[in-house]
């Protein structure tokens, strides 16, 4: 492919994005395929001469496009929202077109440059304390990652060893793998299931402890289970503090979690992924009070802050751990700029590294901070409209409703709601996803797309509405036959697995 061409392919690919977004809101926001549907439609073996362009971006229509689930399609309620934006596409493309490797301040200098200051405009977005920033003057910083799984990975690995060589500076008289066997790390069962993961590659056993009814992990049972672990002569070492669960975006407190880390040397990590964001209003900045007593703090502008997919935030209150614990320098990687600039290698796990900076500022200069906080404050009234209109329907409850997250229900057993959640999927025109709220059954709605507004939210309600009406439907065919022949019960039986239950629960 010449430079020409190139031109031509680049800008007929723009279009096509562009075309996509025009057109998304009118698409089934889950795909129509079966499993194994791709590989009928292309060949077994990579074409022997190249192809032109034209076929490729045709097939890609053809092939590929089916087998999207839209994610930013308005009727896209699942999980949390992935982030989008037009800078951040743009950003993306020129990074690619530099093609650089930043795995150090000489292999492409605006690469490391901008990402320091990047993140100190990002701290400060936050509200962040100043000790966590590069422009302060002490050992804290930020560094972009590629997600907020690998950051509580790293922030495990750096709590580890900071707690070895401290208790070696101890003249503690176990060896080093003997104190690593040792170590706990503590969560909440409602963390994501990222964290449990950080513990398992880390063989640092993670003690998911029971949150309350409100999804919160209670600084007491904290206490009790270091507590507990001190008895059995094992050592604390990390903990992992929530800001917006994943189940139901429910917060921990970090003043309460902060003196006992603080007394009982643990490492306080704050996993902030999604609702991180919304502390750029400072209206929600309350919910991260505390943070001061933190280690490493991490939130993902590629969640809800119009970054594309991947950037992750993360700041240390002292970038000596990270640095102690992955420096591993080659005469190959030295160069004379030791600290002006971080070595940005030695704060996270490969060696190569991205330039994630570029995006972000894009969508920093191009939204602006009141353009973010737009966006946030949008998104959280939207949710709260659909908590009303959920709440003006007496036959749903609503379980928990926090940042652009609505967890309800239909009163009753679970099985009423799966089967509502059963029905609303199989239509396919909006998509969202079960959780479970103090151990009852529940449906997760959140605010995804940027481009769901106030209709988008009335037409996934009326969705509600309507598969409700058809799982009560149901019911009542059950209940009148109930009084008929035995026959018939077991015909509803089988065709209706709502009866089923019912049946069982009648027996
Ligand atoms: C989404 C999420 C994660 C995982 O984020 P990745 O960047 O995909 O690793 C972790 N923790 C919480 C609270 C989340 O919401």
């Amino acid at each position: 492919m010449d430079i020409e061409e190139f031109r031509n392919f680049g800008k007929a690919a723009v279009d096509y994005i562009a075309d996509y977004f025009e057109t998304i809101r009118d698409r089934p926001v889950l795909p129509n395929v079966e499993p194994g549907y791709l590989k009928d439609l292309i060949p077994d073996e990579a074409p022997q001469e190249g192809e032109p362009w034209q076929d490729v971006l045709k097939d890609v229509d053809r092939i590929i496009m089916p087998g999207l689930t839209h994610w930013h399609s308005p009727n896209f309620h699942a999980f949390y929202p992935t982030a989008n934006s037009f800078p951040a596409i743009v950003g993306e493309m020129l990074s690619a077109g530099f093609g650089c490797i930043g795995l150090s301040w000489i292999a492409s200098p605006a690469y490391t440059e901008l990402e320091v200051v990047m993140m100190n405009w990002l701290g400060k977005l936050l509200g962040l304390p100043e000790e966590f920033l590069n422009c302060s003057d002490g050992p804290g910083g930020g560094v972009i990652q590629g997600s907020a799984s690998e950051v509580t990975f790293i922030g495990l690995l750096a709590a580890k060893e900071k707690k070895v060589a401290e208790l070696k500076a101890q003249n503690c008289p176990l060896t080093d793998a003997e104190i690593k066997g040792k170590l706990v790390a503590y969560s909440s069962d409602q963390s994501n299931s990222s964290v449990e993961k950080s513990g398992l590659l880390g063989s640092m056993p993670m003690r998911l402890l029971p949150a309350d009814e409100h999804g919160i992990l209670r600084g007491s049972v904290l206490l009790e289970a270091i507590r507990k672990d001190k008895e059995k002569g094992l050592i604390p070492c990390y903990v992992v503090a929530n800001l917006g669960t994943t189940p139901t975006c429910a917060f921990d407190n970090l003043e309460k979690f902060g003196p006992i880390c603080q007394k009982e040397g643990l490492w306080l990590h704050v996993d902030a992924a999604y609702a991180g964001a919304a502390f750029a209003c400072p209206e929600y900045r309350h919910l991260n009070k505390g943070v001061e007593y933190a280690d490493s703090f991490n939130f993902n502008p590629h969640k809800w802050m119009l970054v594309n997919f991947d950037c992750s935030a993360m700041w240390v209150k002292n970038a000596k751990y990270l640095v102690e614990a992955f420096n591993v320098e080659r005469l190959y990687l030295k160069d004379q700029h030791k600290g002006l600039a971080p070595e940005y290698r030695h704060w996270q796990i490969a060696l190569g590294r991205r330039f994630r900076a570029l995006k972000l500022w894009f969508v920093l200069r191009m939204y602006g901070v009141e353009g973010i906080q737009k966006h946030i404050r949008h998104q959280i009234s939207l949710a709260k409209y659909f908590e009303d209109l959920v709440c003006s329907d007496s036959r749903f409850e609503v379980c928990s409703s926090s940042m652009g997250l609505v967890c309800f229900r239909l009163k009753g057993i679970d099985a009423l709601t799966q089967r509502l959640l059963k029905i609303v999927g199989e239509k396919k025109s909006i998509y969202c996803i079960a959780g479970n709220h103090n151990h009852k059954y529940c449906i997760r709605f959140a605010i995804c797309s940027r481009l769901t507004e106030k209709e988008d939210v009335e037409f996934a309600w009326k969705e509600f509405k309507s598969a409700a009406h058809e799982v009560f439907a149901m019911e009542k065919t059950y209940n009148i036959i109930d009084e008929k022949t035995e026959k018939k019960i077991h015909d509803i039986h089988i065709t209706s697995p709502i009866c089923e239950i019912l049946h069982e629960k009648t027996k």
